[in-house]
């Protein structure tokens, strides 16, 4: 880490330990966030933000973190993630305090939210930043919805309400429904509608997604690394950003466009459709109002405050098309009129910095200062196994895997190394549980009660309780292969 932040200097690392009484601490949690992701975003992204845990699969189970934003040209854009071992409150507490702290604050700069309607997250969320704008992925509520209901016409009227970018066509889709389901129409009711309808969106993002696709797609990315061990699994993930950022620097090197290419090809769909409508100038002085027409429907474009009575203008940032037929009619190219955050500049700048190789292992510096129990990596484990055979050299003996080897074959030997390997992470379970049982002494004794997630951690840990058996018999087993094989002539 000393190393990281070396090569990636102004990177914040967040490393959370627990204290133990009689040895060194052991590893709790720990959040990244590289300099060049913290200043690409706040100065080159819109302020809106994924948020998303994810498991990983590897021995030490835990949930990965992530912060996800969007650049210019709608890609995803990492800015910060941590290693926990649950999605709590309390890690989801400490994960957006550090968040906050590296972004700035989000009233200064608007942040905007999105994340599925996460039990830990909610509440941590309402503590650390109050009345933030935060949407809930609008594929969790429909795939929650449609655990209740599976009528084809109920669930795509929850598409329809989330979608319908004004209040009034929003209350004629809820309306719709409520006549075709009150129970679904009340299930709906109850959520906030700022939090998962655009009609209900603050437009201040020029965002307009209603799914947390962003993080879904950085998950799905990572995917291969997240059953390595924990060091071997964050530095897979710092070389994927890194490569990632270098690739998206470089595939517009040449373009010499002002407006990204996939909010270009979205503006012309929106160009497309806006022969069919008939703008008519109100007449005011700055000549900025029109009444824009296609028979019945009539809406209202102020070209002056960028707006328009459907609030595709305000939410997305790019003329609609009935912005579109005003613009033709004022001789004006509505490619001049998208907002900045959508332009190759912000694009460029977000890209501006690079993440920083990291040397291997053998290059770091000695660190003497930290020392904690941090997971095992695989490299260790052959350390392990090369110290343990030294020993045995310098002692005069033979390892005890060349004689195996020798004696009994190759499989014999892979037998007794997956053995060391199974009692080295029975060691580290040991631990945790014994701090879980001095935790508990230690409560008994100021009659203090165990809160939810130590009491769970606890029934967890119990399943622990046989380990000192365990130890035993594999130190016993390990023996009898040992003298078998010595045995054997
Ligand atoms: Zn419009």
């Amino acid at each position: 880490m000393k190393q990281l932040l070396l090569s990636n200097p102004g990177t914040t690392i967040d490393l959370d330990v627990t204290e133990m009484p009689d040895s060194v601490p052991l590893f709790r949690r720990l959040y990244i966030c590289f300099e060049a992701c913290r200043k690409g975003f706040v100065l080159g992204c819109r302020p809106f933000i994924g948020l998303d845990g994810t498991f990983l699969k590897g021995f030490y189970d835990g949930q990965l973190l992530t912060a996800i934003g969007q650049d210019a040209n709608n890609q995803i854009f990492p800015i910060a993630y941590a290693v926990v071992d649950s999605e709590t409150k309390d890690n989801w507490k400490w994960f957006l305090e550090n968040l906050h702290a590296d972004l700035g604050n989000y009233r200064v700069h608007g942040w905007n939210f999105i994340s599925d309607q996460q039990k830990g997250l909610i509440p941590a969320m309402k503590e650390v930043m109050h009345d933030v704008h935060h949407r809930f992925c609008a594929m969790h509520i429909w795939s929650n919805f449609t655990k209740r209901w599976k009528d084809k016409q109920l669930k795509g009227a929850v598409w329809e309400c989330c979608k319908s970018t004004t209040v009034q066509q929003f209350d004629v889709a809820m309306m719709r429904l409520k006549e075709v389901n009150e129970a679904a129409w009340e299930y709906l009711n109850r959520l906030d509608p700022k939090s998962w309808t655009k009609a209900h969106f603050s437009d201040w993002s020029k965002v307009d997604n209603v799914t947390n696709n962003n993080c879904e797609t950085f998950n799905g990315k990572i995917l291969k690394y997240r059953g390595k061990p924990t060091i071997t699994m964050l530095e897979e993930v710092r070389t994927y950003i890194m490569r990632f950022m270098a690739r998206n620097k470089k595939s517009f090197s040449g373009y010499i466009g002002r407006v990204a290419p996939r909010q270009l090809s979205r503006l012309e769909r929106e160009k497309e459709e806006s022969s069919k409508w008939t703008p008519t100038l109100a007449g005011d002085d700055d000549m900025n109002i029109y009444e824009v027409e296609k028979h019945p429907t009539k809406v209202t474009v102020d070209l002056g405050n960028q707006e328009c009575t459907c609030r595709f203008w305000q939410l997305t940032g790019l003329p609609c098309r009935h912005a579109c037929a005003a613009l033709a009619h004022r001789g004006r190219r509505p490619e001049e009129q998208i907002h900045n955050w959508l332009g190759m500049q912000a694009y460029n700048t977000a890209y501006r910095q690079n993440i920083n190789p990291v040397p291997s292992k053998e290059f770091w510096e000695k660190v003497t200062d930290i020392l904690f129990f941090h997971p095992i990596t695989k490299e260790e484990l052959v350390d392990l196994r090369k110290r343990e055979e030294r020993k045995e050299m310098s002692r005069g003996l033979t390892p005890i895997r060349t004689r195996l080897k020798e004696n009994m074959g190759r499989p014999y030997a892979i037998i007794v190394a997956r053995l060391a390997i199974i009692a080295n992470l029975v060691r580290e379970r040991r631990m945790t549980l014994m701090m879980w049982q001095q935790l508990l002494q230690k409560r008994r004794k100021d009659k203090q009660p165990m809160n939810q997630v130590e009491r769970t951690k606890l029934h967890q840990s119990t399943k622990w309780r046989q380990l000192p058996y365990l130890l035993k018999t594999l130190r016993v087993w390990h023996l009898d292969l040992t003298r078998l094989c010595l045995l054997r002539p």
